[in-house]
Formats: C-alpha cells, structure tokens, sequence
C-alpha cells in the first residue's frame, strides 16, 4: 500500500531521519504510552539501550540529543532547534529530566543512555530500547523500537504489519509495474493517482495546505542555509559553503570567465541550494526529511531549479513535483529500503535522486512511462553507494553528495525525457537491485563509520 506523500516529506531537524528524527519520535511515543498507561508517576527511572548503528553513528548524528528531546515530550516537527541548545543544558547540568513535564526523574546519560556498539537487535540495524523502572527498582515497562529510515518508527510487534493495511484507497499498488498499469487504464497521469489517493485520507484543501507548508519549510530552509556563514559543529571544522556557492554565482555575471560560467549557472545554482539544505541538516536545523535528512538537500534543490529556470513553473508543477516523487519514494519503502543503516547511502541518496528525477519529469510534463524511467535512471547510476560518514557525522562525504545526486536527477530527467520511456531496466527491476545489493553490501558500509571514508581520512 502506498505511504502518504506527507509520511516520506516530513517536517524535522537535523542531522538524520534515522538517527535523530526517528529516535526522538520513539522517545516521545515512550513518554506518551507511560502517560496512557496512568504509570507515569511511578517512573523513578529510565534506561535507553541503543544497538547497531544508533550506538556507533548515535552521538555524531545527535541520537543521545534527540532521545533525551523526546523524553520531555518534544517533537521534530515543533521542537525550536534554537531552543534546544539549552533545553539539553539544563538535563545535563541537573542530571535530571522531567517525563513530559510531568514527572521528574534523575538521569545520567553515562548510565541511563547505554550504548551496544557491538550488539545488533536482531530486525534492523538501528534497534533501541527503553526500560522504565519504579522505586524498587523493578522494571514497569519496556518497548523496543526500530528507526527503519526516513523517519519512520516501528515497534517491535509492529514491524511485520504492512503499514495502514486497514486503509481504502481508490488506487491501490505495491509496485511500480501496477502504478503504470492504473495510469493506463484509468487514463490518469501518476500525479493526479497520487493525489487521488491522498484525497482518500484528507480533504482536497488539506491536501493542497500539507504540500503548501512542506514547500515553505523546503524554501525556509534553503533561505537560511544560504544566509548563514561559519564552520559546521561536530569536530571536523567543516566551513559551510552555500553562500559562497551563490556570492560567486551572483559576482559570475562581471568575471572574466563569465562566458564560461553563464552556461553552467543552473548548476551552480543547484550546488547552492543542494549545499544550503545539507549544511542547515549538518547543523540540526529545521529542514524536511525527503526522504531522509542526510539526503534532504536533493528534491529542494531540484525544485528550486524547476522553480527558477523552467518558465510556467506555478503552484500546480511543484505540487506535482512532489506528488510524483512521494509516490517514487514510497515504492523503496515498501519494496526495498530508505535507510543507510539497511542498505548503504544508495537507499538514501540514490532514493532522493531517483524521486527528483520522476518528480521533475512529471512537473515538465513527460509521460507516465517517461518519469518512470527518469526515476529508474535517478537509481540505476546510484547502485552500490556505500555510507561511510567521517566521524559519523552527516557532513561528508554527505553534504556535496546532495549537490551531486540533485544534478544527476536532471540530467536522468533530461535523458529519459529525450525518449519515448521505452527502455530496458524497469523502476521495479532497479528497486530489487538496490535492495539485494544493500543485502550483499558489507556491514561497515551501512552507516557504523567503520569502513571507507570514515577509516582512510588521514589524519594531520
Ligand atoms: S553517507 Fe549517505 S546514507 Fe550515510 S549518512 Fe551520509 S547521506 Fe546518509
């Protein structure tokens, strides 16, 4: 069954969908079921054990920062990233947290947040646990939660349930093959069955205010990325470049070179705003996840692109823009994977290319056929890519990978929109790649820093 547009974009802070989103969405869902379950004033103490990737990639990626936000009943979605600096300060300096507010209990990470960093639960790589215990020290409850990518938590009981299988939708599919199908026989582009099927769980207006807030928050984000100057936090001293990106693009026009520069301007505009997106994520800025945070930078851009130098570009383009990458995205979800923990950075990154290549396709009006195949070349030539960040930090190789996945998107645009969408690997066919060579993909390639760049920085 296909996810919600509005469940693969969604509104976050940074650094990672997986490792920050997530985790602080499982923290929060604890607090919330202690509270449900009239237990909360029983709670004298918490225990969060985090297995696999969240105990080794946790701390740069913000995990530790995020669970804590959760237990005192923060949401992505809401939580001020300006605020937070302090909100961790006084947890820290107290070693004591209040559960929602409401109930105030001591905590010491160095105890009370326990990192597995050689243990896997045994679903998916990014498995945590939290434990509450009352005053004899006997556990009251326990949950174990599995942050499976983009976002997206699962309980342990909830892993195998397909998600909203109780849902009717008026357009059913679990594949690629079958989207194409319903497009041919209903005489309907891929755009208007997405929104068909939203419109099956919210009201047309509601629809159209949930695509408007997600293309604000993406806009936001760029305008803030590209405003901002300085160096990124986590140890590496990483500068951030967007601005540059557009000073540069914008002091083109008078250069020497500028008969060189012009024709390469979209493209440097895009490394702009793909950079902009990043380096905000890197940051623990407010950005949406698309359809992971370390991928976040690719559909913005490529949006703003479309927004910018494809004339006739209104409202109707790029909420089909994002309609048809939705759809693009959810197909991963269900048949494969969107997380760098399960398959390597082709289930982010080459996820995010993929979608913003069909995406685009749709909003310059290619056919059915033709941003199927723009969204199988999107993935095809991400086949493979492993997930190494240096100091598991989603800064690199993460934050150029945007501006490169975002013009690889319209280039796989361009290319299959020279065509008649005839062609010779299917999305569906792509989709099983990517998911048996994220299976075969050796362990220290799947976001637990241990392999690749992370290992071979030299060191000054
Ligand atoms: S390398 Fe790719 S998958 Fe890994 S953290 Fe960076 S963007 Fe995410």
């Amino acid at each position: 069954m296909p996810v919600s547009v509005f469940d693969i974009f969604k509104i976050g802070i940074g650094s990672s969908s997986s490792h920050t989103v997530g985790p602080m969405t499982a923290a929060r869902r604890f607090a919330l079921s202690l509270a449900d379950k009239q237990l909360l004033p029983a709670v004298q103490r918490l225990q969060v054990d985090l297995f696999g990737s969240l105990a080794l990639t946790g701390q740069g990626h913000g995990t530790d920062r995020a669970i804590i936000l959760g237990l005192l009943g923060e949401s992505p979605d809401t939580v001020d990233p300006d605020a937070m600096p302090l909100m961790l300060e006084q947890v820290r300096a107290s070693a004591s947290l209040s559960i929602l507010g409401r109930q105030a209990i001591a905590f010491a990470e160095k105890s009370d947040l326990v990192l597995h960093r050689r243990e896997e639960l045994p679903r998916h790589p990014n498995g945590l646990r939290i434990t509450a215990f009352g005053a004899d020290g006997q556990p009251i409850d326990r949950e174990t939660y599995y942050s499976v990518g983009g976002g997206f938590v699962v309980t342990e009981s909830e892993f195998d349930r397909s998600a909203d299988v109780s849902e009717e939708l008026p357009f059913p599919y679990h594949s690629a093959t079958e989207l194409l199908d319903i497009g041919r026989n209903q005489q309907m582009s891929i755009a208007a069955i997405a929104r068909a099927n939203e419109e099956a769980r919210r009201s047309p207006a509601e629809v159209d205010a949930g695509l408007t807030r997600i293309w604000q928050a993406m806009q936001d984000c760029v305008q803030r990325g590209l405003a901002m100057d300085g160096s990124l936090p986590g140890g590496l001293g990483l500068q951030r470049r967007a601005r540059q990106h557009l000073l540069a693009l914008e002091a083109g026009k008078q250069e020497r070179h500028a008969e060189l520069l012009n024709p390469l301007a979209a493209l440097q505009w895009v490394n702009a705003v793909a950079f902009a997106v990043a380096e905000e994520n890197a940051a623990g800025g407010r950005v949406v996840t698309a359809p992971t945070n370390g991928a976040a930078g690719v559909i913005p851009a490529v949006i703003h692109y479309l927004a910018r130098f494809a004339s006739e570009t209104g409202q109707t383009e790029i909420f089909n823009f994002l309609l048809v990458a939705g759809a693009i995205g959810s197909l991963y979800k269900e048949n494969a994977s969107i997380s760098g923990a399960a398959v390597g950075c082709q289930g982010e990154i080459g996820v995010a290319c993929s979608m913003a290549a069909g995406g685009l396709a749709a909003a310059l009006g290619g056919s059915n056929a033709q941003l199927e195949n723009a969204a199988e070349i999107g993935m095809e030539h991400h086949l493979g890519l492993t997930c190494d960040p240096i100091g598991g930090l989603v800064q690199v190789p993460c934050i150029e990978r945007n501006a490169i996945a975002a013009t690889t998107a319209i280039n796989a645009c361009l290319i299959a929109l020279r065509g008649d969408g005839r062609h010779l690997v299917s999305l569906d066919k792509v989709i099983a790649t990517m998911r048996q060579t994220g299976a075969d993909m050796q362990a220290k390639y799947k976001e637990t820093s241990l392999g690749g760049l992370a290992v071979n920085l030299v060191e000054c």
